[in-house]
């Protein structure tokens, strides 16, 4: 990032996008200063050879502006106390994205840069497009939201596209942002903790299309009233404007018909294609989610037959609800990315014989909210260091403590296959985090995929 040459730029909160937001400033020329309540994360700064120094305690008259990690409070229910602080001093008050924006307007104004938010459907819709993007050819770079740090990423003056995925959180701290392709999904409720109002929230998303560059693409999903009334006040201020329903017939953009996703305009049907053979696409959710892949690779350039084909090859998001493959009947399932009970009820809910494959660092409340589950669930097989406590939870329902990720596996392997079960699923959904045995939740999942393409006669899904 050049944009902040010989200045003095804050950063607080040192997670991958604070410490990558450090060293792209610092790369490029600018003068960092970072903080970070956590010592673990100062350290890591101090090791990656960052200054450091409590903000409440420097000369902010020197500072250019303050870089904020996207899960600080910037305005809802109380600003955190360094915005507090920037504020009375004049500093602007920014996220990483909006650096990357910068950048990119001063140094690659014409490289494409595809936004998605929504609330449901981001990072499937992210890797979408990427994916689409990568089988025809193009180079993108994918992050944000979805993982890496959009400073981490290929610059856009190398020549690449940019797939970001962003939260609320995230367009929050993004006052500037551009998108030449900018996509809002829908707006339920959630995070409202953050935002207040359902309102407030639906116009923080509302930035991003609004945000669009001049002959760009606004995309919205308009199953809902606050994308509704979006694209309505998009389409009036210029934009063009694709819409996407997977309940209405729409005039101009994308629908359903029966199985089929129609591509309209002017109210006539003028492509017809199906991802009915698209695994990863399952679900009329998935629908919204291809149906905004396509127009925002259709802004792009690319050819229905293109972007179809494309499709038809995403292999899905990986860690997530992720089919690694087949023994027999048995299907197993990677969701090591559900490090909560939330997100392993969602994995739960999907199956009815399941061969449950749980446990870490517990998470607040551990796995009781799903207690409504335990009858479906043949047998768990609990890892971690939350093992005992789990084992407490199910109480009378079937399990065994595991102890690693290999014992479980193979238990739960050799239980399904036995058992004769109509639809048996090994799933690795853990409703934990995966510090105690992993790195992340990324190599715990690749440890269970490794785990079982390892094992006689399984086939890949
Ligand atoms: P996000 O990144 O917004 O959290 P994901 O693409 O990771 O969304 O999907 C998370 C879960 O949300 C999926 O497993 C699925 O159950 C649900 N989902 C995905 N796409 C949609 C959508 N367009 N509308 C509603 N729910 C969705």
């Amino acid at each position: 990032v050049t944009t902040y040459r010989g200045a003095t730029v804050a950063v607080f909160g040192l997670g991958g996008s604070g410490l990558a937001t450090c060293a792209a400033l610092a790369a490029g020329g600018a003068r960092v200063v970072a903080w970070d309540d956590s010592p673990a994360s100062l350290a890591k700064a101090e090791a990656a050879g960052h200054e450091t120094a409590d903000l409440r305690h420097i000369d902010w008259s020197g500072i250019a502006a303050l870089v904020l990690a996207p899960g600080v409070p910037l305005t809802h229910p109380a600003p955190h106390w360094s915005v507090g602080l920037a504020r009375a001093n004049g500093v602007e008050v920014l996220g990483d994205i909006e650096l990357f924006c910068r950048e990119r307007r001063a140094t690659a104004p014409r490289s494409p840069f595809v936004a998605i938010t929504g609330t449901n459907g981001k990072s499937t819709t992210t890797a979408l497009i990427t994916h689409i993007l990568a089988e025809t050819g193009r180079d993108p770079q994918m992050g944000g939201n979805i993982g890496t740090a959009v400073l981490s990423l290929a610059p856009p003056a190398a020549g690449h596209s940019h797939v970001v995925e962003c939260s609320s959180f995230q367009i929050d701290l993004t006052p500037s942002i551009d998108p030449l392709v900018g996509i809002c999904l829908n707006v339920t409720p959630d995070h409202l903790d953050r935002h207040g109002t359902l309102d407030l929230y639906a116009a923080v998303k509302e930035r991003l299309v609004a945000g669009v560059q001049p002959g760009g693409t606004a995309i919205l999903g308009i199953d809902d009233r606050h994308c509704q009334a979006m694209a309505d006040r998009a389409e009036r201020a210029g934009h063009r404007t694709v819409r996407i329903s997977i309940r209405n017939p729409v005039a101009d953009g994308l629908c359903l018909d029966g199985a089929d996703i129609l591509r309209m305009e002017a109210g006539a049907v003028v492509r017809r294609f199906s991802i009915a053979a698209a695994g990863a696409l399952r679900g009329t959710h998935n629908a919204q989610n291809a149906m905004a892949a396509y127009a925002a690779c259709e802004a792009l350039g690319l050819t229905h037959d293109a972007i179809v084909r494309a499709m038809l090859t995403f292999p899905g998001l990986a860690h997530r609800m992720e089919q690694v493959g087949r023994i027999g009947r048995v299907l197993f399932v990677n969701d090591s990315k559900a490090t909560n009970a939330d997100s392993a009820e969602k994995a739960l809910a999907a199956f009815s014989d399941v061969y449950w494959i749980a446990g870490g660092t517990p998470k607040e409340g551990g796995i009781a909210p799903l207690a409504r589950f335990f009858p479906r669930i043949r047998k768990t097989y609990l890892i971690g260091k939350s093992a005992e406590d789990f084992a407490k939870t199910l109480g009378a329902h079937p399990h065994v403590i595991a102890g690693t990720l290999d014992k479980a596996v193979a238990l739960a392997a050799a239980d399904a296959a036995a058992e004769g079960a109509a639809d048996p699923v090994v799933l690795l959904s853990p409703a934990c985090a995966s510090y105690d045995q992993f790195p992340n939740f990324e190599v715990r999942g690749t440890a269970f995929r490794d785990l079982v393409l390892a094992m006689p006669g399984v086939v890949k899904v």
